[in-house]
């Protein structure tokens, strides 16, 4: 392993899904619902395999259906305009897409500012890119951005901004006040800004603002997010890129080297979901609305203490009032002890003593295992 990624071992993620799998416990640690997206739109996914759609190599910047609808989507829901021939990518899934996106517009030694605790491939693509990551802290119990140590951690050397709103695993929902000062920053000192915003549709307190949308950013952002979420697919990995022109183009440069073009027959049922009806999407988040109340509230009285996130599949909870002082240690344990499987937030910080304390639960699974997973949390062994 080079020296560029000799910090990065196996992905917290895939050792606490073996866990779960070796010891039967409930895994609320990944990210993935227990249950899958609609049937039509696995009928579609179907149809496009039987009908020949995408068995072959698509086109490298996505199939023109998905394009359209990508563009379509972002019309419909944040009134933004994209054209789907230049201004739009497919990518396999959003963790492509942030490592294209890194790799395409970073020179060695450039620095990149995000926020910390944050989700692990930024740390890596950063690292790949030859980048410098620059950490800046979202502190409980708020996980607000301080936006005056934004500004006093800009450099010369400062390239791009990278922002994940709704964010994994806070919860926090950036409001508009606070992108319109990220914008005001990133106008100011030229920057660019990466958006991962692949909780678009998991909003449950507050609204998700585009920061494309904002004065000044629609030629300095490039806008991440993926079909995983927002219709409980994430098996497939279809994501996608928006962006100016010359933005894309260069994100493009990129992926034709990673992946060349993302699977085909699956971008066709994407395009279908992307058009699902006003209702799907309500509904959607509805139900992990009342998922959320379900494991916090449970969480709560377990005796954890709990940071109510405002959006995504995640609570973050601080498990230091239940006496335990290392999240890591507890996550590697709870399996044994009560049969749920968790996520120490420490492996989303570069320093390890900001999130000791905190686990990060999931609560994108069905009722009846999230109550069961309460219950156990609430007489561990
Ligand atoms: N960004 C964030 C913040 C995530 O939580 C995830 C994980 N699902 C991804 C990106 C990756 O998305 P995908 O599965 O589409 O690659
Ligand atoms: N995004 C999901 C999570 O945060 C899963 C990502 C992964 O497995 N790489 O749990």
């Amino acid at each position: 392993l080079n020296r560029r990624l000799a910090a990065f071992g196996t992905t917290v993620f895939a050792e606490m899904s073996a866990l779960a799998v070796r010891t039967g416990a409930i895994n609320l640690g990944q990210g993935f619902p227990d249950t899958d997206g609609p049937e039509e739109v696995r009928e579609a996914a179907v149809r496009a395999l039987r009908d020949g759609r995408g068995n072959q190599y698509p086109p490298g910047p996505g199939v023109p259906e998905l394009r359209a609808a990508i563009a379509d989507h972002q019309r419909r829901f944040h009134g933004l305009t994209f054209d789907p021939d230049t201004e739009v990518l497919v990518t396999a899934g959003a963790t492509e897409a942030i490592a294209a996106t890194l790799l395409a517009l970073l020179e060695p030694g450039d620095e990149v500012i995000a926020f910390e605790p944050y989700y692990d491939s930024y740390a890596a693509c950063v690292a790949m890119a030859g980048a410098v990551r620059v950490p800046l802290t979202l502190r409980a119990p708020d996980f607000r951005p301080d936006l005056d140590a934004l500004r006093d951690a800009i450099t010369p050397r400062t390239r791009l901004l990278l922002l994940n709103s709704p964010h994994n695993p806070t919860g926090t929902v950036l409001t508009r006040e606070e992108l319109a000062a990220i914008a005001e920053l990133a106008v100011e000192r030229d920057l660019l800004v990466v958006t991962d915003e692949v909780y678009e549709h998991l909003v449950f307190d507050g609204e998700h603002v585009p920061l494309i949308s904002l004065p000044g950013m629609r030629d300095r952002t490039v806008s991440i997010s993926s079909a995983g979420k927002t219709f409980s697919f994430t098996g497939w990995k279809v994501g996608w890129v928006t962006a100016s022109a010359p933005l894309v183009t260069a994100v493009r440069t990129a992926k034709q080297y990673l992946t060349y073009v993302s699977a085909g027959p699956f971008q066709y049922a994407v395009a279908e979901a992307l058009r699902l009806p006003d209702a799907y999407f309500t509904a959607f988040r509805e139900d992990l609305r009342a998922k959320r109340d379900l494991l916090a509230d449970g969480l709560a009285e377990a005796g954890f203490e709990v940071f109510r996130p405002q959006g995504t599949y995640f609570v973050t909870t601080d498990i230091a009032p239940l006496g335990e002082k290392d999240g890591l240690a507890f996550c590697r344990s709870l399996p044994e002890r009560c049969g749920v499987v968790a996520v120490p937030n420490a492996v989303f910080y570069d320093d390890p003593d900001a999130g000791r304390t905190q686990v990060r639960f999931a609560f994108c699974k069905r009722e009846d295992v999230l109550r069961e997973a309460v219950s156990r949390l609430r007489r561990p062994a």
